[in-house]
């Protein structure tokens, strides 16, 4: 039998309809700060999405388009001037950023209650510790898909494929915190098909287009694809999808299943972390 396709889409909608009706009903609108230096056309295309997102939700947003050649003391201040700024809620550094700054000491500037991107060092220990903190939005987006499915994550075992800081690694804590038994793999780990075969619940994120063959997935498994590989033209997951589906139980289509989850989330982090900063 055919797997039920977990909708990003629908999940996004209804969350976002959700958060717009909770921010009708603060009595301040929720601000969100984006700083983009130089002019990268991927990182525009996000920008503009996240620009439209705030505007179907009800968060100001602030873009700051910066050239391409603007030294690290100007970016500093301008991530400082937002930092002290109450009616901004949440900061974004929209990365790449151009080779001669850094990076890093821009981020660090970013307090854990603005970093809405939650990829902060205290942002992401919290979430370890289980603390209170921003999580980061594509992960925590991927619990949210997950749980929409009616899976219920508790003792289930969690395969996830990919340990990088911004999907693999928090994605395996956030399972965790949920009570799944979590794996990890990643480029070095041997018999991958074994274990993977093992997934109750099988979270992809490497960036190889179609890797994840049908043979490697459980039968009835809960897979999602987090990959965005760009194929002549066509965007394609890191799971072979038409035969995948035919063995899982759910599974995200790409596109239409993670992407849409992630600028939501960080819509519901800037809301997050307003009421937080207003009590
Ligand atoms: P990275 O390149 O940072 O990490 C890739 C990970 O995959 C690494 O941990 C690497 O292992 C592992 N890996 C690579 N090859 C293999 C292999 N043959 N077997 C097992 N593991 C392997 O990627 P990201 O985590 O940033 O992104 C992954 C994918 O998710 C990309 O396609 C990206 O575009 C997409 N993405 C989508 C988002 C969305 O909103 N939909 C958001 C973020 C990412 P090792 O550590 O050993 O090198």
């Amino acid at each position: 039998m055919s797997a039920e396709i977990i909708d990003g889409k629908a999940l996004a909608c209804s969350m976002r309809k959700e958060i717009a009706e909770e921010i009708k009903k603060l009595s301040l609108q929720p601000g969100l700060a984006v700083v983009m230096v130089g002019d990268d056309p991927s990182s525009a295309i996000y920008v503009r999405n996240k620009e439209k997102a705030c505007e179907e939700v009800g968060i100001k947003s602030y873009t700051y388009k910066l050239p391409e050649n603007t030294p690290q003391s100007e970016v500093e201040d301008l991530v400082k001037k937002l930092v002290n700024d109450a009616g901004i809620n949440g900061i974004l550094v929209q990365l790449p950023l151009p080779k001669h700054l850094d990076v890093e000491k821009i981020l660090s500037l970013i307090p854990p209650e603005k970093d809405v991107d939650g990829f902060s060092a205290q942002n992401v220990g919290k979430m370890f510790l289980g603390e209170q903190s921003l999580y980061a939005c594509t992960p925590h987006g991927i619990i949210k898909l997950i749980k929409y499915a009616g899976v219920d994550i508790a003792g289930k075992h969690a395969v996830v494929v990919g340990r990088s800081n911004i999907v693999g690694k928090p994605v395996a804590a956030l399972l965790l915190a949920e009570n799944a038994t979590v794996t990890i793999c990643h480029s070095k780990t041997q018999n991958l098909k074994e274990i993977t075969s093992q997934a109750d619940i099988l979270v992809v994120a490497i960036g190889k287009p179609h890797f994840i063959t049908a043979d490697m997935i459980k039968e009835g498994a809960t897979v999602i694809d987090v990959g965005t590989n760009r194929v002549d033209g066509k965007l394609l997951g890191d799971v072979d999808f038409e035969n995948a589906k035919e063995v899982a139980g759910n599974i995200t289509p790409v596109p239409g299943g993670v992407g849409p989850m992630t600028i939501t989330m960080l819509m519901y982090n800037t809301l997050t972390a307003c009421k937080r900063a207003n009590g």
